[in-house]
């Protein structure tokens, strides 16, 4: 296979994993491999950080915070644009590592680069829209408003599945807003967070902003914690498992900072008697197996009325006998890998799960075998019919194995839809009105994510993305998600000759 991307970007048979905008140090801690669920090959090592190591980038991060808050919004603006223009140029080489580090199909790999892209021209855009409100003051000759200010350092620690674009959500609209960034990703993909911090830090020197602006840290979940209990992070932003983020928010909370938390769902799509089936089928195809499974959005659930059911159990046995499954470099095919062994493991273990609690197999799971698949990473996308209180069924496994549910009321779907911890994306495929709008409505979808004949899977930028429940709570991306990394602050001016006291208090001296 032509590797030529990993030159392109800069990257070795061993690469440092510490980097204070472009300054690249090693890691003290240990070494750790980054292997292609693709083909199973080591693509190159990197240290991990030690909690010294970490606390250079922090300092550095400190320091060069008032550098760059002092630059005027649209000039940090500019070069976010720049940085979107670095991104533009290597997205075909950034695309294909993605592709390869974490096993999303090329397109995904493209794709998600180009949301990179597409959040920086956002944040340009931003840079000159950092606006507050005006109010009318109850005292004569007094003016009030709001301003937003920057926080300072913001921490974002991202999953495997979205190695880049999450980074890039997070710091582009943080650099506009003012703040500095430092980065942990995954341990199971350094090498595509690298490759970004390279494109970003060239653009960066090139503007001769300090370097403490852009930092990244390789390192485990103990660099996490780091991070949030560090008061001197006033925002951690942390994308991952509910798990990971019952752990960060609690520390984060116990020293009041903010957190934005990005977690895990467990998206269910209803199928309602009026549904244009054809759409229907192709959502959830591409919901429950796109990306293998692995999106925060990934369908999880089908929830399907029951006049339909056989119907729908036919379309989709015919339509997953016509996946292609294999190298995701390979644009000829629609499943690549799961992540690692670990990640097959959990998927055999759900599976193994749900039929113990008595579901019916529609679609069986396997490990696929054979010289393809020599990376052991490939398997079955399976279907169950199941209930929806099974225990399985109410957590998010990340593989691709989808629920079927039936249902008999619009009131029950909704129920069924609603009743799991998670809260992040959801949708009806239906062309009645009245169902569209019950389900859109405060009787409706409990999710931060609520679609009307589109999937649960993937969401434009310009909308605030995040999800309630066990999803977080956090918005990121467009909207007003940008006031997550400012502090508001409200001013009032006298601009008159007396000074008023509030509650009509007099002080004659
Ligand atoms: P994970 O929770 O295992 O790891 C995510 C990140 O958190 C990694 O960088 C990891 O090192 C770090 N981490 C782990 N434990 C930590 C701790 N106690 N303190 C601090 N940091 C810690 O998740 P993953 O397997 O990489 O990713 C898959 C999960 O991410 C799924 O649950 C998926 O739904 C979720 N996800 C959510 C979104 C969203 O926007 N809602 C987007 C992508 C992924």
């Amino acid at each position: 296979m032509n590797l030529d991307f990993l030159k392109a970007l800069g990257l070795a048979d061993h690469n440092q994993g510490i980097a204070i905008g472009g300054n690249w140090s090693d890691g003290a801690g240990k070494t750790i491999s980054s292997h292609s669920p693709a083909d199973g090959r080591c693509i190159g090592t990197v240290n991990l950080a030690t909690e010294a190591d970490y606390h250079k980038v922090i300092e550095a991060a400190q320091k060069d915070f008032s550098a760059w808050r002092n630059m005027p919004a649209p000039k940090r603006g500019e070069i976010v644009r720049q940085i979107g223009e670095a991104f533009r140029k290597h997205k075909d080489d950034l695309g294909a590592l993605v592709s390869y580090e974490m096993g999303k199909s090329l397109q995904e790999g493209l794709g998600e680069v180009q949301e990179m892209i597409d959040i920086a021209d956002f944040a340009v855009g931003l840079s000159r829209q950092l606006h507050g409100l005006t109010m009318h003051s109850e005292r004569p000759s007094h003016r009030m408003y709001e301003q937003w200010h920057p926080l300072g350092v913001v921490g974002i620690i991202s999953a495997f599945n979205f190695p880049v674009a999450v980074w890039s959500w997070n710091a582009f609209l943080a650099w506009v807003c003012g703040d500095v960034c430092i980065w942990k990703p995954s341990e199971k993909t350094p090498l595509s967070a690298i490759a970004c911090q390279k494109i970003a830090a060239e653009v960066f020197e090139a503007n001769q902003v300090p370097a403490g602006v852009s930092g990244l840290i390789i390192g485990d979940a103990e660099i996490g914690k780091l991070m949030a209990a560090d008061q001197r992070i006033p925002l951690v932003s942390a994308t991952g498992s509910s798990r990971m983020g019952k752990s960060v928010g609690a520390a984060v909370g116990a020293r009041l900072g903010k957190s934005l938390l990005e977690l895990g769902g467990n998206n269910a799509m209803i199928i309602s008697p009026n549904a244009d089936l054809n759409i229907a089928i192709v959502g959830a195809l591409f919901g429950a197996v796109g990306t293998c499974g692995q999106r925060c959005t990934s369908t999880r659930r089908l929830i399907v009325h029951e006049s339909m059911l056989e119907e729908v159990k036919a379309k989709l046995s015919s339509a997953y006998g016509q996946l292609k499954i294999g190298n995701p470099l390979d644009e000829s095919n629609h499943v690549g890998p799961l992540i690692d062994q670990d990640a097959v493991n959990t998927y055999l273990k759900a599976i193994q799960q749900a039929k113990e609690e008595g579901a019916e197999v529609i679609i069986d799971g396997k490990v696929l075998e054979g010289d393809q698949y020599s990376s052991g990473c490939y398997v079955q996308p399976a279907v169950f019919l199941v209930q929806n209180d099974y225990k399985i069924v109410q957590q998010e496994t990340f593989a691709p194995i989808l629920y079927l549910i039936s249902y008999s009321t619009l009131e029950e779907a909704i129920h069924i839809q609603n009743d799991v911890p998670q809260g992040l994306s959801s949708a009806i495929m239906t062309l009645n009105m009245r169902e569209a709008e019950q389900f859109l409505s405060v009787n409706g979808s409990d999710c931060g994510i609520a679609n009307v004949n589109i999937g649960t899977s993937g969401a434009e930028i310009g909308g605030a993305f995040g999800g309630e429940k066990e999803t977080g709570g956090g918005r990121e991306s467009g909207s007003d998600a940008w006031k997550v990394y400012m502090r508001r602050q409200t001013n009032t001016i006298n601009y008159g000759s007396d000074l008023p006291l509030a509650q009509g208090i007099k002080f004659d001296l």
